[in-house]
């Protein structure tokens, strides 16, 4: 399972979530900061980082084209990428 992206409004909270390979990054960032937050957490996770874009585990790139703001706590606004 790749690792997807969740914008989150309350705090606090983990920045990953390593059960569900869920990176958790403020629904405040816009543009080029979402990038650079969920480069930041997977350079933590010891995943080596391209010059541009963001990488899973298995080397396919994250995708962070789509903003889905948290509306309650479920999965159901969880980003996969790829999809
Ligand atoms: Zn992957």
């Amino acid at each position: 399972m790749c690792v997807r992206v969740q914008y989150v409004s309350t705090w606090p909270f983990s920045p990953y979530d390593a059960d569900r390979k869920l990176i958790r990054i403020p629904a405040q960032l816009e543009g080029s900061y979402v990038l650079d937050a969920v480069r930041a957490v997977l350079t933590e996770l010891a995943v080596e980082q391209p010059r541009s874009g963001a990488l899973c585990f298995c080397g396919e790139p994250v995708r962070l084209l789509a903003y889905v703001p948290e509306q309650r706590e479920s999965e159901d606004q969880v980003v996969r990428h790829g999809a």
